[in-house]
């Protein structure tokens, strides 16, 4: 029996359906573009086609819209559906969008963007509706295959360092990072994955949507993250791929730890029969590894990608290192360079270093930033990643991000990322954040906001109980001298700790 393509909440998707309803839904915004003047601003590639916003729910609606885009030969522009309309409006601005596709449930708030752009809106739920039961008309998918260096997707940085850019991929770039990712996680069409990840960003488009679609796989789409109805599912035994980000891993640890005994047995038994469970787009922290660990049996594998490139780096199947986000990826190059700039050699490999990456997979262009394009490559034509890395035996591992997990105090360098893996072990401290803070004398110094543990019943220690916490696990300079403790670490909608607002609030908050 054929897997279905997608299940979400309207039902049960066979590829046919998800194909005749993304034709039809082509050949309506075909007609509606056709009407539409194009907003191309100047400084805009000519051959760029329409772009198009996505407001669509996960599953049936988002591929198919998709699908949909690509086959009218214009590039999809996900936005996140619950974000506020007037960030919906900027980024829909800055795309300079020909019109909005989207499904029933969001008819509403694409309405109010699309007044806003002054564009038409194309409801795909209806092309869904009819197709309902459609068998292929030809034997090919009915799809058709699109020129590699053609424009097909922007999608918008997370911004947790400054505004968000329009990062431009093509058809060529996706099916590169959907290709790396295949065969080494093992990708099969008896596959079924659970996807719990918003649309906007590239890890839930490639490394879910797409990857399931090209290896004919069951995507499963609830329609986002809740902890029970995901360990319902994973629970189930039924699921086979799982990717996630480590916050979602430290919601569904607390959910576990709240549930009763027998709803907690049949939880583990079912996720333990999961073939993979992936974590990235931020630093998976080794308490909640361990603990997944002792949960499901499973230890996570951990991969490195940005929003440019997808996912360039990973622990392989058989080969997985707490802390360590592996090897190069089929497809890419990778490399770590000192301050002049030059290649980091095997013999200096202890040594950390710029990361850079180079592939088919790297995208075109950010939109409508020309010099910011050029500034990001060398000029070989590798990518400068702004993170921080070092190889070792057990592959690269990631020190953070050279702009904010970097801190420079006192001439040295140290990372965030370590000093944050000390902290969290504190049995006070839920999770923690790391930042430089600017400082006259020190350039700067390291400053740390907490959270608390809910274990934790008497008030958060103070500042000398948690600086001899830090001496007697790290160097002098990586002992932070500012701690504060918060209800919440800012986050963006991946999860991300928003650093540069860490650093607003300690600079700004009394001390
Ligand atoms: P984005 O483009 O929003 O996906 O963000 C990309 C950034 O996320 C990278 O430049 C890294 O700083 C960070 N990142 C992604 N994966 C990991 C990981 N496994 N460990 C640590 N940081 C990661």
């Amino acid at each position: 029996m054929k897997v279905p393509a997608v299940v979400d909440p309207f039902g049960t998707w066979s590829r046919e359906e998800i194909t005749a309803a993304a034709l039809s839904t082509a050949t309506d915004l075909r007609a509606v573009l056709a009407d539409t003047p194009q907003q191309n601003s100047a400084g805009t590639a000519s051959d760029v086609g329409p772009r198009i916003a996505l407001l669509c729910e996960a599953g049936s609606a988002f591929l198919t819209a998709l699908l949909a885009v690509w086959e009218a030969g214009a590039v999809a522009v996900p936005l996140h559906p619950d974000h506020p309309d007037r960030e919906l409006a900027a980024l829909a601005h800055d795309a300079g969008v020909s019109a909005v596709l989207c499904s029933e449930r969001r008819s509403r708030i694409a309405a109010r963007l699309a007044e806003d752009a002054s564009v038409p809106v194309v409801r795909v739920d209806r092309h869904l509706h009819t197709a309902r039961g459609a068998v292929p008309s030809e034997p090919t998918d009915g799809l058709h295959a699109k020129p590699p260096d053609e424009a097909a997707l922007m999608v918008f940085t997370s911004g947790t360092t400054g505004r968000p850019k329009g990062v431009l991929h093509t058809h060529g770039s996706i099916g590169a990072q959907v290709q790396a990712l295949l065969e080494p996680w093992g990708w099969r069409s008896d596959d079924r994955t659970l996807l719990v990840l918003p649309l906007h960003h590239v890890h839930g488009i490639m490394a879910v949507v797409l990857c399931a679609w090209a290896a004919g796989a069951t995507c499963e789409a609830p329609g986002g993250f809740d902890p029970l109805a995901t360990w319902d599912r994973l629970g189930s035994g039924e699921i086979t791929v799982f990717m996630a980000v480590p916050t979602i891993y430290h919601r569904l640890i607390a959910a576990w730890d709240e549930a009763d005994d027998s709803t907690r047995t049949r939880w583990s038994d079912g996720a333990s029969r999961v073939r993979l469970m992936v974590s990235g787009s931020a630093a998976l922290p080794t308490s909640v590894l361990d603990r997944w660990r002792e949960l499901t049996g499973h230890t996570l594998l951990e991969r490195y990608g940005m929003t440019e490139f997808g996912l360039a780096l990973s622990n392989t199947l058989d080969h997985r290192t707490p802390g360590h986000v592996g090897y190069p990826l089929p497809g890419f190059e990778v490399r770590t360079v000192d301050d002049d700039g030059d290649e980091i050699t095997p013999d200096r490999s202890d040594e950390p270093g710029g990361l850079q990456v180079r592939g088919q997979a790297m995208f075109r262009s950010y939109w409508d930033r020309p010099v910011e394009t050029e500034s990001a490559f060398t000029a070989d034509g590798w990518f400068r990643t702004g993170d921080v890395a070092v190889l070792d035996t057990d592959g690269y591992r990631l020190l953070g991000r050279s702009s904010v997990d970097i801190i420079k105090t006192g001439g040295e360098k140290v990372s965030a990322i370590e000093i944050e893996e000390v902290f969290r072990l504190h049995p006070a401290i839920g999770d923690c954040a790391v930042v430089g803070v600017p400082d006259e004398e020190w350039g700067q110094r390291v400053a740390l906001m907490a959270t608390r543990s809910p274990q934790w019943a008497v008030p958060s220690p103070g500042t000398a109980d948690l600086r001899s916490w830090g001496k007697e696990r790290l160097p002098p300079a990586k002992v932070p001298v500012l701690f504060t403790f918060v209800e919440e670490l800012p986050r963006n909608a991946m999860g991300k700790v928003t650093k540069a607002v860490v650093i607003d609030q300690l600079t700004t908050a009394p001390r």
